[in-house]
């Protein structure tokens, strides 16, 4: 392999294990996220449940209600003759007597957290309250939907309603008199039972919020200030017989936001949403029910909080994974720049001459080797100039060894900051140079080779003693098999140099 494809290996390798570390790490994040994700459907699914499980239970018992009480001769034939009177009076008389029958019975209701029994006549218009027996003779068309809906299919119908009144879960019935349909009958139970019974069950807080546009066309003007308008979304109010006293302080107004916006997200589904976030400081899950109308519209939502413990269970290993994949990460980092730190020092060393911190034979050859090989292929054109200095042993013996080396170094800066940046020089030999010079014809090269001598001469590189190099200089040539013939033709060149009196430059 090439030095040049060297010099990339390194960054290259490491590019390809930390997007491996990367790629490990975001397939453990994409699994944490599963399994988060799982577990939120899993608190969704057992609070979605505990809601139906609470409005069957209310089902099953309301029919037992209906049949055994309700859907009786002595009950139907009373609601049938006030329906079918004309004179208001009369219809007063029966009305009456209907209340007077099922009243005490509509007491124990209450006691099981019934709020509503009311009939209806077949038109839609309010026979009788038992929660507010003064109101009646309104017609709920266009208020009441699952009344509607029943007396004009003759079929019962459970669903959640806000009403004129009360918002609640209706169970209405269809009444039925000698083959006649007559009516309606409705019983229904407060949200707030619902919601009590949920919190009872589970443990856990519930508000509910109802959409303020369903509330503000149906209820009453005077029943209006049995809502509150909800501090953490406008679009929705709180029933306050079903208020959570304290809820909403505890949320902070991150979550208050995330609601809002889930809702937003959520709003065409009737399926439960549910996202995880601090709830008086604590980390916990949010999960809302939507409520849904005999249409399936979302219009309310039970909002429940439970604690995070299922996610904070499973998020613990993740961080403690994260944290010791990140320090292995690091120390793995560390140790492979310290390597390549070391490595290209061992490399320094390897094709770097000790002395004079010039390249050494090795290196100089290689891209000497190089230079030719690209000549071989492209052809143009690159000389040498192989250089030794005179006399060098007088010096060492004159001066001692260190001197010598010492000449060494500065005839080496001499060369250094005396050629291009393309050109390259190394220490040939004991007190030998060569430089390489591409993209230079003999004639340049010999200009070059000039200069440095002088350049050598001029340099105070031992006192007063004079340090003079010889120089030959050969050009590439296609006749040539490799670099070592051009740097034999150099060589020949030198001597000639050196036979011509030294201190001097042949070509
Ligand atoms: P010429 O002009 O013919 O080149 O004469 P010269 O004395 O320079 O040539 P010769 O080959 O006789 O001697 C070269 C000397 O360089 C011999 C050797 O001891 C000395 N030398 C080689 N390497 C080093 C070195 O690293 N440091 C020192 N101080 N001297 C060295
Ligand atoms: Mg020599
Ligand atoms: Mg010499």
């Amino acid at each position: 392999m090439s030095s040049r494809n060297q010099r990339y290996l390194f960054p290259v390798m490491l590019g390809i294990v930390i997007s491996l570390f990367l790629v490990i790490y975001l397939l453990m994040f994409n699994y944490f996220s599963q399994v988060k994700e799982g577990i939120i459907q899993g608190y969704m699914d057992g609070i979605k449940n505990d809601y139906n499980i609470t409005v069957d239970t209310y089902s099953r018992s309301t029919n037992l209600i209906f049949d055994r009480v309700i859907n009786q001769e002595e009950v139907l034939k009373v609601f049938a003759m006030g329906v079918n009177a004309r004179d208001p009076e009369e219809k007063d008389i029966y009305r009456k007597a209907l209340y007077d029958q099922l009243q005490r019975f509509y007491g124990i209701l209450q006691l099981y957290d019934f709020k509503q029994l009311q009939f209806h006549e077949k038109n839609n218009a309010s026979f009788i309250r038992f929660h507010s027996p003064l109101k009646y003779g309104d017609n709920l068309t266009g208020y009441r939907a699952t009344v509607e809906y029943v007396n004009y299919n003759n079929s019962k119908v459970f669903a959640f309603e806000g009403g004129r009144i009360i918002n609640g879960y209706r169970f209405v019935f269809p009444l039925n008199y000698e083959g006649e349909h007559i009516g309606s009958v409705e019983l229904s139970i407060s949200i707030k039972a619902i919601v009590d019974h949920m919190e009872d069950s589970t443990g856990k807080k519930i508000q509910f919020i109802l959409k303020k546009s369903g509330i503000e066309r149906k209820v009453f003007e005077s029943e209006l200030n049995n809502f509150t308008p909800w501090s953490l979304d406008s679009r929705y109010v709180l029933d306050n017989s079903v208020l959570s006293p304290g809820f909403d302080s505890h949320i902070p107004a991150s979550v208050a936001e995330a609601i809002r916006s889930s809702i937003d997200l959520n709003s065409d589904t009737s399926a439960p949403f549910a996202f995880e976030g601090l709830f008086d400081g604590a980390r916990s899950v949010y999960t809302f029910i939507p409520v849904t109308n005999l249409l399936n519209t979302n219009v309310a939502y039970l909002i429940c909080v439970s604690d995070a413990d299922r996610i904070q269970s499973a998020r613990e290993p993740f961080v403690l994974f994260s944290i010791v994949y990140l320090l292995l990460f690091v120390v793995l980092l560390v140790l492979a720049l310290f390597y390549d730190r070391a490595r290209r020092k061992m490399r320094q060393v390897l094709l770097t001459d000790h002395l004079t911190r010039l390249d050494n034979r090795h290196n100089l050859m290689a891209k000497m080797h190089e230079e030719f090989v690209r000549f071989i292929r492209y052809r143009g054109v690159f000389s040498v100039v192989i250089l030794d200095i005179d006399h060098f042993k007088k010096i060492n013996d004159t001066f001692g060894h260190l001197k010598g080396d010492d000449v060494l170094r500065r005839l080496s800066q001499v060369l250094k900051s005396n050629i291009r940046a393309a050109d390259t020089v190394g220490r040939y030999g004991g007190e030998e140079f060569l430089v390489l010079l591409p993209e230079t014809n003999l004639q340049d090269a010999s200009v070059v080779a000039e200069n440095l001598r002088k350049k050598i001469e001029e340099a105070p590189l031992l006192d007063d003693w004079p340090v003079t190099v010889s120089m030959g200089v050969a050009e590439s040539n296609p006749r040539q098999k490799s670099i070592e013939t051009l740097v034999d033709a150099a060589d020949r060149k030198l001597y000639e140099a050196k036979n011509a009196g030294r201190n001097r430059v042949c070509f």
